[in-house]
């Protein structure tokens, strides 16, 4: 009698032993994975979080955009010729140590249009080449020149000289041929006749036209090519286009096409601490030019 009685006791023992401990481990199971789940959507949190704020150091200098990405036009001519910045278009460099050959200044001149037929803006110099200035800078100065005189009624703005086949000798008001800025056909020197039309630096500060110029130009894409603040010393000294970007030449009336966006960061000196840049310093400050004495290109 005894042992019919333990029996069922243990046998029922045993199955609440192993519903207990069944039940403790389907309760653990659903907490652990819960855990884990947590675990996973914190961790999942904090990767989101470390994407929104990537762990890079705080940038200390304003690096310059890629040039390709803003303003290089390759477009610009069909004119070859050993001068590595024709492919920057607009931007590419003349001066004294970036050279062009006649051959690149014939072809450029065929790629012309001329200023006085299209828009009406007199050529108030005649020996200088025609008026002819490339078709797309022609635009932009018929707008700027439209725009003064609109501000100054009965004032007009004419041109002293755009194209040029050749350049001339007179220190550093002017290049030689090949060094010229003027065989680009993307310049012209320009003055309001009210003021006469003889070319003096000393005269300059009576002129509005050229006041006006050098404060609005570059809304038009046009800058002021040859600014005194980087003619590299005094108009004695010879021609100097140093390794900082002076381009050793002063020339307060020539005004140079490069585009809007270029133009508005040289005239407000985005690379050159708020002041007036030089064409050959923010070239250098974008990181294209490798020499400017040697006339290199990277
Ligand atoms: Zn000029």
């Amino acid at each position: 009698m005894k042992k019919r009685w333990i029996l069922p006791v243990v046998l029922t023992l045993i199955v609440s032993l192993v519903v207990f401990v069944g039940l403790v481990f389907l309760n653990r199971t659903p907490a652990t994975e819960k855990h884990v789940d947590e675990e996973n959507a914190e961790k999942t949190e904090n990767n989101r979080e470390e994407n929104d704020t990537p762990d890079e150091p705080e940038k200390l200098v304003d690096e310059p955009e890629k040039l390709d990405d803003v303003i290089i036009d390759r477009e610009f001519t069909n004119a070859t010729s050993g001068n590595c910045t024709i492919p920057f278009g607009k931007l590419m460099l003349i001066n004294p140590n970036y050279t062009v050959e006649t051959s690149f200044i014939a072809q450029r001149k065929k790629e012309l249009i001329s200023l006085s037929s299209n828009y009406g803006i007199r050529e108030l110099h005649s020996w200088n080449g025609d008026n002819l200035i490339d078709a797309e800078a022609a635009e932009h100065l018929a707008v700027m020149v439209k725009d003064y005189e609109a501000e100054y009624p009965g004032h007009e703005i004419g041109t002293m000289s755009c194209f040029r086949s050749v350049g001339t000798n007179c220190g550093r008001l002017c290049a030689a041929t090949g060094a010229s800025d003027h065989h680009t056909g993307l310049t012209c020197d320009l003055i309001d006749p009210s003021y006469g039309t003889s070319l003096d630096t000393d005269t300059l500060p009576q002129h509005i036209e050229w006041q006006w110029l050098k404060a609005n130009s570059y809304k038009y894409g046009f800058i002021d090519r040859f600014p005194e603040a980087w003619a590299g010393g005094p108009m004695s000294e010879p021609l100097n286009v140093d390794e900082n970007g002076s381009t050793g030449l002063f020339e307060t009336w020539h005004y140079r096409y490069v585009g809007i966006t270029a133009a508005t960061e040289i005239a407000t000196g985005k690379y050159n601490n708020g002041e007036y840049d030089s064409l050959e310093h923010y070239l250098k400050s974008r990181g294209v030019l490798l020499d400017l004495k040697a006339g290199t290109c990277k």
